[in-house]
């Protein structure tokens, strides 16, 4: 495992190429310690608390292979954008924001959130907002709320070092992922093009490749692609009327069946109907009997 320093910024890689269940972390060593998104590299992660060097955990969201390690920190001061403070305080709260409140697999979900990803209860000490500028000492980061992926997920400036972490903006060949209930689409549009307005010469992503120097429009453009793609097979594939578990079955955002089949069945699941209602807003597809029907021809659209 090798870490990269840019001055006072260190990026620690995900384990198995910051690929889940694993993330890319930062770690600010500065007179005051912080990392952000602990689920990186866990032997890394221990010794920085072995050590007591972390004063602050930031996650950039809520999702499990970001906070798979911060119960590691007790004592740190945990700092999340203030949309997704009531995830951290209460598990039924997160189970909610994912759209699991009523899972019919919740004994599964509970085993994989709390003895995998070590879910526990915390408050955060201070809920920020976009635009807040947080100071490590000569360090400085503004919070850029970049929503979409997850509500109140967050990407993180550093002006002085021209590093923009990008979070779940990850730009990775599978594409943006939006299967929570409170995901959105076009939420996760507009977040890239925001992204892509800042001035910055590193990106950072959560997973897989980590450290992008350089212009990356046009990653960023191949990676939105992914979403009209996904859009085009939908109404490709409702030639006929199909009914949501007939449209789920096709895997079309997946592209296969994967196991466990019920983790992977309520993301296919939570991204399909997302594209769904999002065809509908825009007139495409309409609901008849509980079938979703094509508003015209496909060579019309
Ligand atoms: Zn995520």
């Amino acid at each position: 495992m090798d870490e990269t320093r840019f001055g006072n910024i260190v990026f620690v890689p995900g384990t198995g190429g910051g690929r889940y269940p694993f993330c890319n972390s930062l770690y600010i060593d500065d007179q005051k310690k912080a990392i952000i998104d602990p689920a990186s590299d866990e032997t890394f992660l221990r010794k920085l608390a072995d050590e007591r060097r972390v004063d602050l955990i930031i996650n950039s969201h809520y999702h499990e292979d970001h906070i798979a390690f911060n119960y590691l920190f007790p004592e740190a001061e945990l700092y999340v954008h203030e949309d997704i403070g009531a995830c951290f305080k209460s598990y039924s709260a997160f189970l909610d924001y994912c759209g699991l409140l009523d899972s019919q697999y919740k004994a599964e979900w509970d085993d994989l959130f709390l003895n995998r990803f070590h879910f526990r209860e915390r408050a955060p000490s201070l809920e920020f907002a976009d635009g807040d500028v947080l100071i490590f000492g000569d360090t400085k980061m503004r919070v850029i709320h970049t929503p979409g992926h997850t509500a109140g997920h967050c990407s993180f400036y550093f002006p002085d070092q021209g590093i923009l972490f990008m979070g779940d903006l990850d730009l990775s060949r599978f594409g943006p992922w939006y299967g929570d209930r409170v995901s959105d689409i076009d939420e996760t549009i507009q977040s890239m093009h925001r992204l892509l307005e800042i001035p910055a010469d590193i990106y950072i992503t959560s997973h897989e490749t980590g450290i992008i120097r350089g212009d990356i429009t046009e990653l960023a453009e191949t990676y939105l692609t992914v979403i009209t793609t996904r859009g085009k097979r939908i109404l490709e594939f409702l030639e006929r009327p199909r009914t949501a578990d007939e449209i789920v079955e096709r895997w079309i955002i997946f592209r296969r069946e994967f196991q466990p089949r019920y983790f992977f069945e309520f993301a296919e699941r939570g991204m399909i109907m997302k594209h769904l209602e999002r065809l509908i807003r825009n007139g495409k597809v309409e609901t008849k009997e509980g079938k979703f029907h094509l508003t015209s021809a496909p060579d019309e659209i």
